[in-house]
């Protein structure tokens, strides 16, 4: 079956490189992925699958078969800004194809993931490997502003109940099987405003923030390490304050932390400590994040984000070690994520089983130049084609 695989991969791997090359091209920055969802909707059609539509998030939705085991393959298509757009060597939109490279924006995080699912997906099915299986493949949005609410939406609201997950973020061939989770923080200071001839009237918000932020750096330096998620970890993304003019004493500071939380830190537990570390005058909070999909649906959720991790003698990785090892023709390689992915609401909040495997380097994500090689996409969409029927065996 391995050969026939590889075969019917190789087959596609132009309709692969050419599908990439398209979605890559399209800019589809969070909440305005409506054009590249009805590239993928095309796709999936053109490829035979059974159900295509958009939910009503706006998540491009496939699903092929319609058998009892039901797994979930995701890749989000949302992407990040492109900075300074005069660092790249190459443009961030549209695709370029060079040295055996796909380059752009999104062309690791996580395009190519979705364009080999969707072609693995019909190559499965063709070869017989989905009996007994049903198979979605999702290009879920606003992953990047907010991990893992587009697949609560879809699990919770559009009766798609994956009992295995397969996230597409970039784990460079590896099979991944958890991360850190993270989550955002405010804390505020308020004083009183006076002039600044004189200032002695007025107590200084930015003064009283000083040595909160002395007790942020001190606290991230004993944050607990996990020797399998790596450590915990506390930094100031932003400093703001306000004053009624520039000749003004400031009364109010906020500082915004983010924080990742290794295995045995919750959001709960994170925020003791942090009010520990403060003292009592700070005021502390969790932000909301809030936003309109671009089919117009309204989200809203606190920006907490849980810690998980499988086992790794879990019958999915050993699924996803038997896939990648056959279809790398190399042994494979068992890790974790340093950033977090939409895992946080399959396995942390609902429990799914969920793991990783895409090509790509996490660490070309959001940079410039980012680029994925094309000879890792035939190996991945071998992979995608293959598990399914694996994991039956493992279950
Ligand atoms: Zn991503």
């Amino acid at each position: 079956m391995l050969q026939q695989v590889i075969s019917a991969i190789a087959d596609r791997k132009q309709h692969i490189v050419n599908f990439l090359k398209d979605i890559v091209s399209i800019p589809s920055y969070s909440c305005q992925e409506s054009e590249v969802v009805q590239r993928i909707l095309d796709e999936m059609r053109r490829v035979g699958f059974d159900e295509v539509r958009a939910d009503a998030l706006g998540n491009a939705v496939g699903r092929i078969g319609n058998g009892p085991l039901t797994i979930l393959y995701d890749g989000h298509i949302d992407v990040v800004g492109i900075g300074d757009e005069s660092a790249w060597t190459h443009p961030p939109f549209p695709a370029t194809e060079r040295d055996g490279r796909i380059m752009g924006r999104g062309s690791v995080d996580e395009k190519p993931a979705v364009a080999c699912m969707v072609h693995a997906a019909a190559a499965a099915r063709e070869l017989g490997l989905l009996d007994g299986v049903t198979l979605w493949v999702v290009g879920s949005v606003m992953e990047e502003d907010c991990d893992g609410y587009p697949l609560m939406h879809l699990i919770e609201q559009e009766g798609v109940h994956p009992d295995f997950v397969v996230l597409g973020e970039p784990t460079d061939l590896n099979v991944y099987r958890g991360h850190r989770g993270r989550m955002e923080i405010v804390v505020r200071t308020r004083g009183r405003s006076a002039h600044g001839a004189h200032a002695h009237l007025g107590d200084n918000a930015i003064y009283r923030m000083a040595p909160v932020i002395q007790a942020v750096e001190r606290l991230n330096d004993c944050l607990h390490e996990d020797d399998f998620l790596g450590k915990g970890s506390v930094t100031i993304a932003q400093i703001c304050s306000t004053s009624p003019s520039l000749c003004s004493v400031a009364d109010s500071c906020e500082i915004y932390l983010d924080r990742r939380l290794t295995a045995g830190e919750t959001p709960r537990s994170a925020l003791a400590e942090l009010r520990q570390a403060v003292g009592e005058g700070p005021e502390i909070e969790v932000p909301m994040y809030e936003a309109t999909s671009w089919a117009g649906l309204e989200a809203r959720q606190e920006k907490t984000f849980p810690t998980w991790v499988l086992p790794a003698s879990h019958p999915l990785v050993q699924a996803g070690v038997e896939a990648a090892t056959e279809a790398l023709g190399r042994p494979a390689v068992v890790g974790r994520w340093h950033f977090s992915t939409n895992g946080v609401a399959t396995m942390g909040r609902l429990g799914i089983p969920s793991i990783g495997f895409a090509p790509g380097r996490e660490e070309l994500s959001h940079g410039t130049d980012e680029y994925v090689e094309i000879a890792d996409l035939e190996l991945a969409a071998r992979f995608y084609a293959l598990f399914p029927s694996i994991l039956r065996k493992h279950i």
